[in-house]
């Protein structure tokens, strides 16, 4: 059937037998199935028509779902006539098409000059009566165009003809309605890329500056436009500043400010949506100021908004498309890239604020005079400043496979096994002694704490410098040391004096000037005691051993300690008894310190008795040592506090009103002095019964060198 010739046309309308309804209905649909091009369907169903039907020409004006005529073919002879749609406009408008469209029947016209649905174009020229049949292109009710065959001579067609028409008219709707939809996935598909397209350029970067650029970059390519400007709007959101564009007026546009609602830029930030405008300079809108500016000719503009979470930021500006104008899917494609460039935007300016926060730390960081570890919980570091670079003398790659602990002996009693302190945040410090590379040794002060870097517990480790603190606290130690030293001996002359007028005083003379000087020279023996207990303790701490230790009686120490304190006890009135073990061996010590130690624990149990109570200083052996202890009465000391009262400075306030006089150093010196000689001391005591302060000797063994 195909090979039909234009001459047998003739005949087929003339057609003694046109084709077999069904043969030409099988025919049609695989004709027109195979194709999903619109122009080529139009252009296949006429041929068809004329081949199968008959007659000199034939047209096809496809309708949208209004009605309204979106494409048109007109085939004579063979030859397909281009750019018909005006033509056929009129047709539609006022003619046999129109009726068809608006009956939604087929028509048939056997003679046109009779038929007053005929109407020849106003500027066609006359040809004579023709016989014309039309028919809807009806897919399920869905008008989808009219199809129209013309022959020039009047009567050629029938009604037997008309039927064909209205069968291949209803293939050729699916095919047209087919072909509609294909061609709207296709131009749907065509966004989709464009826009995938630019989305994968677009998030390659967080540079700010970059993402603007790609941008730009990607609505040239995707819209084929001559220009293309980036605005953001400020922090107030009242103007937009223009960040960025290509084209040859760029570098003036850069920078250039326009208001909230000015210009289509500005009138697009403020309504929210984008707008196509195919003539910029007939639009109210468009702001004519940046064209003089810039010297550019504006034709056609397409402007979209850009937003970040729902709110607008700035605006996307496409100028002057290269072949004139916006097709229908640049706007949606514009908006494609518009809301790509939001989260883009946004991202490169949250990656920027996080970019400088990090800096500003990295510098605290690395410029602290600290050195500054950060490690895991077991020490293992993970990076480390400059500071600690220079003192350790290892570069920052070297460090990372090392632990804490190989330059600086750890505090484990600070830390706890396995760090076990630092748990739950917690801080610790010690100090410590850093020991670099170059077998430089700095004295530091080490705070360690956890802190939690991306989910995972971390210890940071700050090494201080205190070699300079150290060094003024030894000088002022061997400062204090001197002066302890330095006021002993006017201090034993002033004893001494003392003791030569005491003699020198005749045995008759007034008794307030003999006791006036006793107190003189009690108040001189104690300032001597402390003044040596003093430098004894400076000494010890020193890790300097006992000065003088010999086999002692320990009941001549008792005795001496007894004789200093009486007059003390006697003016408080309370009483002071020694028990002292019948036989005692002697104790190896320097009797002085331990007279000391004595006379300390006893005026500390005087000062906390009461008038009329007893204090009992008493010896006893024990094994290979002597037990000494002082017992009072008085007010006992609270069981938190027993092992602290011998740390130096250490005081314990007993009620509102407690007694806390006193400077918490002779309990320390007790203790150094005592355990200086290899024995130890301890406290017994119950608040409000009294206490005993036990320590204990060694003994002097017979035969024993000094
Ligand atoms: P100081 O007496 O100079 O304050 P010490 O080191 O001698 O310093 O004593 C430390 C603290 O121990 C005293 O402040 C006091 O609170 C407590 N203390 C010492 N001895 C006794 C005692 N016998 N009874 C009650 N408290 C005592």
């Amino acid at each position: 059937m195909a090979a039909i010739s234009a001459a047998s046309q003739g005949d087929a309308v003339r057609g003694e037998r046109p084709q077999s309804s069904l043969d030409l209905l099988v025919h049609v649909s695989r004709e027109l199935a195979s194709a999903l091009d619109l122009r080529l369907i139009l252009e296949r169903v006429i041929k068809l028509c004329l081949q199968n039907v008959g007659g000199s020409s034939g047209s096809i004006i496809v309708l949208d779902d209004q009605g309204q005529p979106i494409d048109s073919i007109i085939v004579v002879k063979d030859k397909v006539i281009q750019e018909t749609t005006e033509q056929l406009k009129f047709t539609l408008q006022d003619g046999l098409a129109g009726w068809v469209r608006k009956n939604r029947q087929p028509a048939l016209v056997t003679d046109t000059s009779l038929d007053g649905r005929w109407q020849a174009t106003p500027g066609g020229k006359q040809s004579g009566p023709k016989s014309v049949v039309a028919a809807p292109l009806l897919a399920r009710e869905r008008l989808v165009g009219v199809l129209t065959l013309t022959n020039p001579e009047p009567g050629l067609f029938t009604e037997e003809h008309l039927a064909l028409v209205k069968i291949i008219g209803e293939q050729a709707a699916f095919a047209v309605l087919n072909a509609r939809l294909y061609a709207e996935s296709q131009r749907n598909a065509g966004i989709m890329t464009a826009i995938a397209e630019s989305a994968s350029a677009i998030n390659a970067s967080l540079q700010l500056d970059q993402v603007l650029q790609t941008i730009l970059e990607q609505t040239t390519q995707a819209l084929e436009v001559e220009a293309v400007s980036l605005a953001l709007l400020d922090a107030a959101g009242e103007s937009l500043a223009f960040r960025a564009a290509t084209g040859k007026r760029s570098k003036q546009v850069i920078g250039m400010q326009v208001q909230l609602g000015q210009g289509i830029a500005g009138w697009v930030a403020q309504h929210g949506s984008g707008v196509l405008v195919p003539d910029a300079q007939a639009d109210p809108r468009f702001y004519a100021a940046v064209d003089e500016l810039t010297g550019y000719k504006t034709q056609a503009v397409a402007c979209v908004p850009i937003r970040a979470r729902g709110n607008v930021i700035g605006v996307i500006e496409a100028l002057n498309p290269s072949d004139g104008v916006f097709d229908t899917t640049d706007l949606p494609v514009l908006d494609g890239i518009g809301t790509l460039a939001g989260t883009a935007i946004e991202h490169a300016q949250l990656f920027a604020q996080m970019e400088s926060a990090r800096t500003r730390y990295r510098e605290l960081f690395e410029d602290s005079i600290d050195a500054i570890f950060v490690t895991d919980m077991q020490g293992n570091i993970a990076e480390a400043n400059r500071q600690a670079e220079l003192w350790i003398g290892f570069d920052e790659n070297s460090l990372h496979s090392m632990n804490v602990h190989h330059f600086h002996q750890a505090d484990y009693k600070a830390l706890g096994a396995d760090m076990a302190y630092l748990r739950d945040g917690r801080a610790v410090s010690y100090e410590s002694v850093l020991q670099g590379q170059s077998n430089a040794q700095i004295d530091v002060e080490v705070f360690v704490h956890s802190i939690v870097v991306e989910g995972q517990e971390q210890l940071q480790w700050i090494l201080r410098d205190i070699t300079e603190r150290k060094r003024l606290d030894q000088l002022r130690e061997d400062l204090a040391s001197m002066i302890y030293h330095d006021l002993r001996s006017p201090l034993a002359n002033v004893v001494s004096g003392l003791d030569v007028l005491q003699m020198m005083l005749p045995a008759d003379q007034d008794p307030t000037i003999r006791s006036v000087l006793d107190i003189a020279m009690r108040s001189t023996e104690r300032v001597q005691r402390l003044a040596n207990s003093l430098l004894d303790t400076s000494r010890m701490e020193a890790g300097q051993r006992i000065g003088n230790p010999e086999p002692t009686s320990v009941a001549d120490i008792i005795q001496a300690a007894l004789e200093a304190t009486g007059p003390g006890a006697q003016s408080k009135e309370i009483h002071l008894q020694a028990a002292v073990v019948k036989g005692l061996v002697k104790a190896m010590v320097d009797a002085e310190m331990i007279r000391r130690v004595l006379i300390n624990l006893i005026e500390n149990a005087l000062k906390y008795s009461s008038k009329g109570q007893t204090i009992t200083v008493a010896a006893k052996r024990s094994g290979d040592f002597i037990e000494m202890s002082v017992q009072d009465q008085g007010r006992g000391i609270p069981k938190g506090d027993l092992e602290r009262i011998f740390e130096k400075f250490a005081r314990v306030q007993v009620g509102a009103t407690g007694n806390t006089k006193g400077l918490g150093l002779g309990l320390a010196y007790c203790k150094l002095a005592v355990e200086g000689h290899g024995g130890k001391i301890w406290v017994e005591s119950e608040l409000g019964k009294g206490s005993r302060f036990v320590f204990t000797l060694p003994i002097a063994r017979t035969g024993e060198l000094k």
